[in-house]
């Protein structure tokens, strides 16, 4: 049985970029098709996992600090014997090793080294666990998700996991599983201790920098991410894909992308109003707030906040 004690989420910083793009703020492209790709390829890591046999206490995506330095997990899994550290990787086509340095084929450009990353990680979660008093071994494995990968010039004692390997990789871990003995307390009390360690980052901290002026005003449509979007009785229909939504939910939707991205301006239905563009009726704006939403404050300066 595979427990998952901390599930995965979709990176904040991922989330506010996806809303400045689809706004027009000036979004840095390679950094957010790699938050995106590197969470599609964790997510689909995740659903492989989920299916395996055997048991598992399963930590996701854990941000820790030992000795004044942070280091970032995708994927802990404690077994009965050892505690597994899954770096997850999502690359796409051809790249080679030439002597310890990552090359892409493609544009010959040397790209971060992900099994140092990895190796730093193994190191310093080998000394947190010394630490706080466990003696697990800690087997460390490089998964590259993505069946459009290849790696040339690679040793095949490099402990990487193509994703043409997965199944005996699946088979390999179940062995492993079954030839130990059962998970006990002193598992969960490992995977509550650093759940409890875990650090929040702040999504803000590499941000583009964005004015409220400078963004489009509209609704966007949660099939396409455009703004074409047209009101028509109680929905909104996209222009470019015809999606429909309610129109409740698309502005529940826009105010909490008001709330992500101006958490310091007042929630009003005036401001709601002109964020959404006209799209809905001020007394509709109103009326949402006042069901979803509680008020703070008397006359002029009345806004709402988030219930
Ligand atoms: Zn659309």
């Amino acid at each position: 049985m595979v427990l998952v004690l901390k599930e995965r989420k979709e990176p904040g910083e991922l989330k506010l970029l996806r809303m400045l793009k689809a706004r027009g703020g000036l979004v840095d492209e390679s950094r957010f098709w790699n938050l995106e790709k590197g969470y599609r390829g964790e997510v689909l890591f995740d659903k492989w996992f989920s299916d395996l046999d055997g048991e598992w206490i399963v930590v996701n995506d854990l941000l820790l600090e030992y000795a004044g330095s942070l280091f970032q997990i995708d994927s802990l899994v404690i077994g009965a014997d050892r505690v597994y550290l899954f770096e997850v990787k999502n690359f796409e086509g051809d790249f080679y090793l030439d002597e310890g340095r990552w090359m892409s084929s493609i544009s010959n450009n040397e790209i971060k080294n992900p099994l140092l990353q990895m190796q730093r990680c193994e190191t310093a979660l080998r000394q947190l666990l010394r630490s706080l008093g466990y003696q697990f071994s800690i087997e460390a494995s490089l998964i590259f998700i993505n069946p459009e990968f290849t790696l040339f010039n690679c040793s095949p004692r490099l402990p990487f996991v193509f994703c043409s390997q997965l199944n005996r990789f699946s088979k390999k871990l179940l062995k492993q599983s079954s030839s130990s003995a059962r998970l006990n307390t002193r598992h969960s009390r490992l995977a509550e201790k650093l759940c409890e360690l875990h650090m929040e980052k702040s999504p803000y901290e590499r941000l583009p920098e964005y004015k409220y002026e400078d963004l489009r005003k509209g609704i966007v449509c949660v099939g396409c991410g455009g703004m074409g979007v047209r009101h028509e009785r109680k929905m909104l229909i996209c222009n470019e894909c015809d999606f429909k939504e309610e129109y409740k939910a698309s502005v529940i939707r826009s105010i909490t992308e008001l709330i992500s991205l101006f958490p310091e301006r007042p929630l009003t239905s005036k401001n709601i109003f002109e964020w959404c563009n006209g799209l809905v009726t001020l007394r509709s704006i109103q009326r949402i707030l006042i069901k979803n939403f509680s008020l703070e404050g008397f006359g002029r300066s009345s806004h709402y906040i988030k219930l």
